[in-house]
């Protein structure tokens, strides 16, 4: 039986969702505690932020993006994004892994 399927490691909550930027939030500071919304998100995850959170993107983490689920309303959360995500307007979604996102409190 050929063994061609492709596992990912079991570290993760396995799906992914789609999500879109929130405007508006630029002028939005961190809770007190964090010197940023990347700061934030390291600190709740308890990792360092490695890479941009979209799924398949390869760069950089250089902010911490606010960020809604498609079709969820407002709630927002923090995901580690290169500038490029992090610039994308409101209308593009993009997929994510859900265990990623942290819920802004
Ligand atoms: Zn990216």
């Amino acid at each position: 039986m050929p063994l061609n399927k492709k596992y990912k490691p079991n570290n993760h909550n396995m799906s992914f969702i789609k999500v879109k930027n929130k405007k508006g939030t630029s002028d939005k500071t961190p809770p007190s505690g964090y010197s940023s919304w990347l700061d934030f998100w390291e600190k709740k995850k308890g990792t360092k932020a490695t890479r941009c959170e979209a799924l398949s993107c390869s760069g950089k983490p250089d902010v911490g993006g606010h960020v809604i689920k498609d079709g969820e309303g407002g709630k927002e959360y923090i995901l580690p994004l290169c500038f490029s995500h992090n610039n994308k307007s409101e209308s593009e979604t993009y997929e994510a892994w859900d265990a990623d996102l942290i819920a802004v409190s």
